[in-house]
């Protein structure tokens, strides 16, 4: 059958959707790409190069060139800063569209910048007052948000979910100090001290930080919380993220504190054993973090062999937070009529075939349906795109 008029709605601009798009676009369908915030990417393309002498497989440039890929084709249209306000599926999907209510979490001088260049635009400008005070910090070319979004209705064939995850709340384990001490981050601010340092530098006072600490399964495989899930990715990230600092400044001393080490990737075994090298891995989890005068933190845990308590100070502590469920699931679940598992994710109609749903004509992308990594993320967009075209009746 012809693609011709064939049109397809993705919701998510992350790596999901981004790829999911691209796929479709690849056989002629018409996309309407909807993303809440008024940039495309996601939390992906966040992430920093985590290469050595080597490449790590961590994904971070294939993200920047779908994402380039994505904005250069004309048979992708775009929708920044718009949400889905209502769904009318009697015979062909018709979405009612609106104004997205996106709030940046902060933007100290009154604009926020996307991650990637090929964001359009680049700068946008959330607080106008802010830069009215101030207008020699707001860049050529910003775009002020309320100028932003899309509202009305759009006809489409399919629509593909791809509105990705939120990473976990790290402030709700109260014991670690996050957003307390300045020294405890998690994961996502090590990419961004990254992505701005040549080393890794303390938040406190910017010298690099020589003793580091990574805590793994943050909010994950965590009964008080509720969180029974392995969120799969937080253990390749750390030791890829662990061996990217140690390769840059060969001094530092990297302690990761785990349950279990989840498969690394395809490399796993030989790359597991270089850590092991390298790092020093402690078999618990600590619970209490306390502050010392220099900023530096006093952690406390259980020696392995003897069970003894041990105190001991870090410069930086690294908390590897999990995924959890995207804080649009809820609302988009009623809006399509498309049920979550027990664990808040999206329910595919089973374990081989997690992109299609029971509900005819809408599919599943990416971490909309339990955590994935990258890679995984795109493999996932892939087929829900295949799944997509088998719909249409496109060979
Ligand atoms: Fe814990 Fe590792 Fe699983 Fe993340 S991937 S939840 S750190 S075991």
């Amino acid at each position: 059958m012809s693609t011709k008029n064939k049109k397809v709605m993705v919701i998510g601009g992350g790596i999901a959707g981004l790829t999911a798009a691209w796929e479709l676009s690849r056989f002629n369908i018409d996309v309407e790409l909807i993303e809440k915030t008024p940039f495309l990417g996601g939390y992906a393309i966040r992430y920093c190069c985590k290469a050595t002498d080597e490449c790590r497989q961590c994904g971070a440039c294939t993200v920047e060139a779908m994402l380039k890929n994505v904005v250069n084709e004309p048979k992708i249209r775009v929708h920044l800063a718009t949400d889905v306000e209502k769904i009318n599926n009697s015979g062909r999907l018709s979405v009612d569209l609106k104004k997205s209510s996106y709030k940046p979490d902060s933007a100290t001088e009154g604009v926020i910048r996307g991650y990637s260049k090929n964001n359009s635009p680049l700068h946008v400008i959330v607080d106008k007052e802010k830069c009215e005070e101030n207008p020699d910090a707001v860049p050529e070319g910003a775009v002020e948000l309320d100028t932003m979004g899309f509202s009305g209705k759009l006809d489409v064939d399919a629509v593909i979910l791809a509105s990705g995850f939120k990473p976990f709340d790290a402030e709700q384990k109260g014991t670690y100090g996050y957003e307390k001490f300045p020294n405890v981050v998690t994961g996502m601010d090590l990419e961004l001290i990254i992505r701005e340092n040549a080393t890794v530098v303390r938040p406190s006072d910017g010298k690099t930080a020589q003793k580091i600490a990574f805590i793994q399964c943050v909010g994950s495989r965590d009964e008080s919380l509720g969180n029974l899930w392995c969120s799969q990715v937080c253990c390749p990230y750390a030791l890829r993220m662990a061996e990217r600092i140690k390769h840059k400044n060969a001094d530092a001393e990297i302690t990761v504190f785990y349950m279990d080490i989840q498969n690394v990737g395809k490399d796993y075994a030989g790359f597991y054993e270089k850590c092991k090298t390298e790092f020093r891995f402690v078999r618990n989890i600590p619970v209490d973090v306390f502050p010392m005068e220099n900023d530096s933190l006093s952690m406390r845990y259980m020696n392995e062999e003897d069970g003894l308590c041990i105190n001991e100070e870090f410069d930086l502590l690294v908390l590897s937070v999990g995924i959890m469920p995207g804080p649009d699931n809820s609302n988009l679940s009623d809006l399509f009529d498309v049920v979550l598992n027990e664990d808040g994710f999206f329910a595919g109609i089973d374990k081989l075939n997690s992109t299609s749903t029971l509900k005819d004509g809408i599919f599943l992308a990416g971490t909309v349906a339990g955590p994935k990594d990258i890679a995984a993320s795109m493999a996932h967009a892939g087929q829900a795109a295949s799944e997509v075209i088998k719909h249409l009746g496109v060979s």
